[in-house]
């Protein structure tokens, strides 16, 4: 993964006094992130535009996740403009080949050059019918091939207001990580209340749930939990990106809408990217 020399020099010291201090808890330094889903958008034109429009920077791990069939032309564009963007798909099968019509296969998403996938949005378990245990197979899936999972949680605002908030992301958790030994994943925390509607979650409020989130990791990972990244998701922009920011449990965003113009996009990875330096 594309780090500065700051971020590499911090995490090597980490490790270093993680090893001497044994059992101490260190709060770990995780991997920012901020990742662009483009869901069902964007022709080959603007694909090739918006990489030509976008800086990037180094000191956060840039993903952009456009629809299946502009995964290959765009690992291509990335590669072209040499900037430090990362390809990842916006799902995938869960298994390796065969008679799935319309699907894709992890392996495909590989050859054309994804690190990461998408797994659990919330707009596929609602239209696609997907359930935990398929997140779980479809995140299975992506670590046997070391792609890494972007499992996305969250709960409708229904379950919010019925203060079902924290059951429903425990169990999502569960579900998804069931059988998992491996904390190479990252968690997308979506309200489903936010995403796409203009209400985004207050950062104190996805602070507190992130902090949630950890605990439910924690019993799953133990202290391995400090170095999973928690991204917040749902009507993030460029605008409420640096509250999101001073957040310490809050790792990076996943954004939608705001991903689709390179300049706003842009204007969110500056904002973390500054974040990460101090
Ligand atoms: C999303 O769908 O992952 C998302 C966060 O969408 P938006 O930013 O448009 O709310």
């Amino acid at each position: 993964m594309e780090q500065s020399i700051e971020s590499y020099i911090r995490n090597l010291v980490r490790d270093v006094i993680g090893q001497t201090l044994g059992g101490l808890q260190i709060q770990g330094d995780r991997q920012t992130y901020v990742i662009a889903n483009w869901k069902m958008n964007k022709t080959l034109a603007e694909t090739a535009e918006f990489f030509q429009e976008l800086n990037s920077s180094k000191d956060v791990t840039v993903v952009v996740c456009p629809p299946a069939q502009l995964l290959y032309p765009a690992h291509l564009f990335i590669k072209q403009s040499g900037k430090p963007v990362h390809l990842g798909a916006q799902n995938v099968h869960w298994a390796d080949k065969g008679a799935y019509t319309g699907e894709t296969s992890i392996s495909m998403l590989k050859d054309v050059g994804c690190e990461y996938v998408i797994i659990g949005h919330s707009e596929r378990r609602q239209y696609a019918g997907e359930d935990d245990s398929l997140v779980n197979m479809k995140v299975k899936q992506a670590l046997s091939a070391g792609l890494t999972p972007i499992i996305c949680i969250g709960e409708t605002l229904e379950q919010k207001n019925s203060l079902q908030t924290e059951e429903v992301l425990a169990s999502q958790l569960f579900g998804a990580l069931n059988k998992i030994d491996s904390s190479q994943f990252i968690i997308a925390y979506e309200p489903v209340w936010a995403i796409g509607t203009g209400q985004s979650a207050t950062a104190e409020l996805a602070q507190q749930t992130h902090t949630y989130i950890r605990s439910v990791l924690k019993q799953i990972f133990g202290e391995k939990a400090e170095s999973i990244s928690i991204l917040y998701g749902g009507s993030a922009n460029e605008s409420n990106a640096a509250e999101y920011s001073k957040m310490p449990d809050i790792d990076g965003v996943l954004v939608g809408g705001a991903s689709l113009k390179a300049k706003s996009f842009d204007g969110m990875i500056k904002v973390f990217a500054k974040g990460d330096q101090n």
